[in-house]
């Protein structure tokens, strides 16, 4: 069964290479020309007034009815006067938090499904800003991209000039092992070759895979740990039964809870122990991705849990067509492939709660792009299920926020609520500590510049939705190469 199962997660990330066509050129020319006029103006001053605010910061006390003001895309000043013209925000019985940030997500980019002749390049188009929305719609202001390729930087400048409104993104740049395709490095030294290629093109961190050899993972930890280079990602497969041995300096993050139950037969309270203490040892962070899982198990029963998704009327309709109609946990299910599902789930929660009494440091991350689980939507389930697994909420949002931005080295700008930090900021109608799930209760977010207030947000969303319904007769997965 384990076979099968990174048989998955192999067709998981294969395609995971979303697409969308760029039919809504027309939606998107308005939106570019109204940046573009914003873009001109100087950026002016926001002040939000009488908010509680969740600091996040170490201390993590509430300043309640404070008065927070924004300039020039920072927060200037947390109860100090207010000088010159400003657009007041009023905050009376709402919450602010840091911007929400997923540790975990695989972002659609125009992509070549299958065109063939030389010149030709892609063939299926996202539109950047209506994907981007689904993000800063969920109060989700940075996001690490877990396999990243040119176009991710086009879409991420298009985000800083102002064109697109959309979250910070990180970019890792994913070496794995084998004979498949892709970046593949099956020698210690086309490993360090790997490391040094994506140094120079500008990715800033390194994600390995599962069918790397042992000696070439080695090789590649260490090669970017000369490089400054952080690296993330799953344990290789040849790791199995000597898991200690993946532990070597500068191997900083586990990208899924699952990359441990893949290593135990047992499934045992002993061996997720076992496992903390190694990541503890070692300073190897986790993102547990618990949703993830979740959603597999779902689909792997019915499709009715992706038909039934509040959020799929905003996931691009050709994503729509494959998740619904080429859903590889659902046509190559058995009831051995559940159980088995449901197993690593149920493994993933008691090695949460073991990593939490390990004191190992745990971020919130979605996977999102793998089938029913949708970008700024998931992180949401992710936060909720990270409480249901024993965090208390308020170290459920660290997980989203500080913790995260530690682990990107950006810590010094994002990820807490202080003067001085960027202002990615979410407000929130209902106290997040009381009720995790009041993270969804969107008042409104501050993201790069831009206050986008709870009726923008639903209009654009509800935009969105329209056009998907309009033109999902015209998106068909299996026709994909001849786009
Ligand atoms: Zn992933």
């Amino acid at each position: 069964m384990q076979d099968k199962y990174l048989k998955h997660l192999l067709l998981l990330l294969l395609f995971s290479c979303a697409v969308i066509l760029n039919s809504f050129s027309k939606t998107q020319k308005s939106l570019s020309d109204s940046t573009k006029t914003q873009k001109n103006e100087k950026p002016g001053i926001f002040v939000i007034k009488n908010v509680n605010i969740i600091p996040m910061t170490l201390e993590n006390k509430i300043i309640k009815n404070a008065t927070v003001v924004i300039k020039d895309n920072k927060i200037l000043s947390i109860n100090k006067p207010v000088t010159g013209n400003a657009e007041i925000i009023d905050g009376k019985g709402k919450w602010l938090i840091p911007g929400l940030i997923d540790m975990h997500v695989h972002n659609m980019a125009d992509v070549n499904l299958g065109a063939t002749f030389p010149t030709k390049g892609a063939n299926a188009f996202t539109n950047t800003q209506d994907f981007m929305l689904l993000y800063v719609a969920n109060g989700v202001t940075t996001v690490f991209e877990l396999s990243a390729r040119p176009e991710h930087f086009g879409e991420r400048n298009e985000i800083i000039k102002g064109n697109v409104i959309g979250p910070r993104v990180a970019l890792a740049f994913l070496i794995d092992g084998g004979e498949g395709s892709g970046n593949i490095a099956n020698t210690p030294a086309d490993g360090r070759q790997s490391v040094r290629i994506a140094k120079a093109q500008g990715y800033e961190f390194i994600k390995v895979y599962s069918h790397l050899n042992i000696e070439t993972f080695k090789a590649i930890v260490d090669e970017a740990g000369r490089q400054r280079m952080k690296v993330v990602g799953h344990i290789p497969n040849a790791f199995k039964g000597r898991i200690e041995e993946a532990f070597v300096p500068n191997y900083d993050m586990v990208a899924h809870a699952e990359e441990y139950a893949k290593q135990t037969d047992t499934f045992s309270d002993h061996d997720a122990k076992r496992f903390a203490q190694l990541a503890k040892k070692n300073g190897t962070w986790l993102s547990p991705t618990l949703t993830a899982i979740v959603r597999i198990g779902e689909q792997a029963r019915s499709l009715d849990g992706i038909r039934n998704l509040s959020s799929l009327k905003y996931v691009p309709p050709l994503l729509q067509s494959k998740w619904l109609t080429a859903n590889n946990y659902n046509k190559g299910t058995t009831p051995e492939f559940v159980a088995h599902i449901d197993k690593i789930a149920d493994f993933n929660i008691r090695l949460v709660k073991a990593f939490k009494e390990a004191r190992v440091p745990m971020v919130a991350g979605t996977d999102s792009g793998t089938s029913g689980v949708v970008w700024g939507f998931a992180l949401h389930d992710e936060i909720e299920l990270l409480v249901k697994a024993g965090l208390t909420p308020g170290e459920a949002l660290i997980s989203a926020t500080r913790l995260p931005a530690t682990w990107l080295g950006i810590d010094n700008k994002i990820g807490t609520v202080e003067t001085g930090k960027y202002a990615d900021l979410v407000l929130l109608d209902a106290n997040p500590l009381t009720d995790i799930s009041n993270t969804r209760k969107i008042s409104g977010v501050f993201v790069n510049g831009r206050w986008l207030d709870k009726s923008g947000i639903n209009a654009m969303l509800s935009d969105l939705a329209k056009r998907n319904a309009a033109s999902k007769n015209k998106f068909d997965w299996s026709k994909r190469g001849e786009l």
